[in-house]
């Protein structure tokens, strides 16, 4: 991929999800988010698109594509919905990415086929009640006895946990400890319906109110040894790269919401009468979308420099942490400054730029809040943890 150029395929895919976000989504997503409901229907189109398998190899049932189409996949859905762009990110990032990067053949065998078509979900879990930013601080145990790992703790805020569709969850617990005392955290993959595995509280959640989000209760839950993803103890340093790639994703799912903040208001700055003039023709708003734009555009290119050193193997962690601050923040000013275009309408549940503002905010926190991207990029830049 060159920085700032979308080869063929990739441009073909841009467009392809355009059309079907703004004929398939936009239609139908408000009803879904009034209502808090998963919208199923919409997920398995997205699903049959090949949506879900867009970054991985064909052998495992994906599309053979890149992270980087992903990321241009997330950004066309949160132009329009935000919940359906998270069903995605999580489901691909978080759900079966730990799998295909640390899992074993038979799991890879036995789960990516069906979650790259979409028609069953996975979860990662790894915030608990008691903290997300400090990871290091798990509370969640699972100790070997018989051959199987013996599982106690609760997770919270896990998205695509608890969908009729959802096949597996990957927790972190702690597994042992160190020579240096500190705590020995692995990833283990728990089926739904597992006994002792159980989805507790439905949250009732200021935005991304379409998608799924659940507690995750586990009460001496058994699963085989062999569930192990990738090497017991390197569960810390396997989600730091999982965290990492997802910061990207979610990026470009914050470019997306940018975005359709200033499409809406160009619309609507259009449409919208005041004192004898469209509201577009006063240079206040349109100062306003001017700026809206320059956000959208700059974290763009800052998630397309991110992904494009991320496919080139070099690091890339500092680039993804500068992504996501910034393209959190454009999210959350334009949804700001969306809703004062459109006045009072703007904070009605009709509008689209109603559902922006109530999702924005997320943004600032989910994968990592704004302050932990600010500690990564102090520290890559040479300054004390
Ligand atoms: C809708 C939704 C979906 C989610 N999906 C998932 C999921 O699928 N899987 C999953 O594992 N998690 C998920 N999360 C959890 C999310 O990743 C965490 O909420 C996030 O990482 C922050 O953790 P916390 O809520 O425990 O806040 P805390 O860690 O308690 O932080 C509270 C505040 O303190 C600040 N803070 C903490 N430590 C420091 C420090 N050292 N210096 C400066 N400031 C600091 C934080 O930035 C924040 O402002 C989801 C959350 C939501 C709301």
């Amino acid at each position: 991929m060159n920085r700032h150029q979308l080869s063929t395929e990739h441009a073909d895919l841009r467009a392809a999800v355009e059309e079907f976000a703004r004929t398939e989504v936009a239609p139908v997503i408000g009803d879904y988010y009034e209502r808090e409901a998963f919208p199923y229907e919409v997920i398995a189109k997205m699903g049959r698109m090949g949506l879900f398998g867009l970054p991985f190899p064909e052998e495992h049932g994906g599309m053979g594509g890149d992270y980087f189409a992903l990321c241009l996949a997330l950004e066309e859905l949160a132009r329009v919905d935000s919940s359906v762009a998270i069903t995605l990110e999580a489901g691909v990032s978080l759900g079966a990415m730990p799998i295909y990067r640390f899992g074993t053949e038979e799991q890879k065998k036995a789960y990516l086929p069906r979650l790259c078509s979409g028609e069953a979900l996975g979860a990662f879990g790894l915030t608990e009640p008691d903290g997300g930013s400090d990871a290091g601080a798990t509370r969640t145990t699972a100790r070997l006895e018989g051959g199987e790992w013996v599982i106690n703790g609760t997770k919270s805020f896990i998205t695509n946990s608890g969908t009729d569709i959802t096949a597996l969850v990957t927790v972190t617990a702690v597994t042992g400890r160190r020579g240096d005392g500190r705590p020995e955290i692995s990833s283990i993959l728990v089926p739904a319906g597992t006994p002792g595995f159980s989805v507790g509280q439905k949250y009732s959640k200021v935005g991304w109110n379409a998608s799924d989000t659940n507690e995750l209760v586990f009460e001496d839950c058994r699963v085989p040894e062999a569930n192990l993803v990738g090497e017991r103890g390197r569960g810390y340093a396997q989600f730091l790269r999982i965290l990492d790639e997802g910061r990207i994703a979610i990026a470009a799912l914050s470019v997306g919401l940018a975005q359709g903040c200033v499409d809406e208001s160009v619309r609507y700055a259009h449409e919208r009468s005041a004192f004898g003039n469209p509201i577009g023709h006063y240079q206040a708003i349109q100062f306003k979308i001017a700026e809206m734009e320059a956000r959208a555009h700059t974290a763009r290119l800052a998630y397309y420099d991110a992904a494009s050193r991320m496919l080139a193997g070099e690091p890339f962690k500092k680039e993804a942490a500068i992504a996501k601050l910034v393209a959190s923040n454009a999210a959350m000013d334009n949804a700001r400054d969306a809703t004062q275009v459109f006045g009072g309408y703007g904070f009605m549940n009709d509008y689209a730029v109603g559902r922006f503002y109530r999702d924005a905010k997320i943004l600032e926190v989910g994968e990592g809040t704004s302050e932990v991207q600010k500690m990564l990029i102090a520290r890559e830049l040479g300054l004390p943890a």
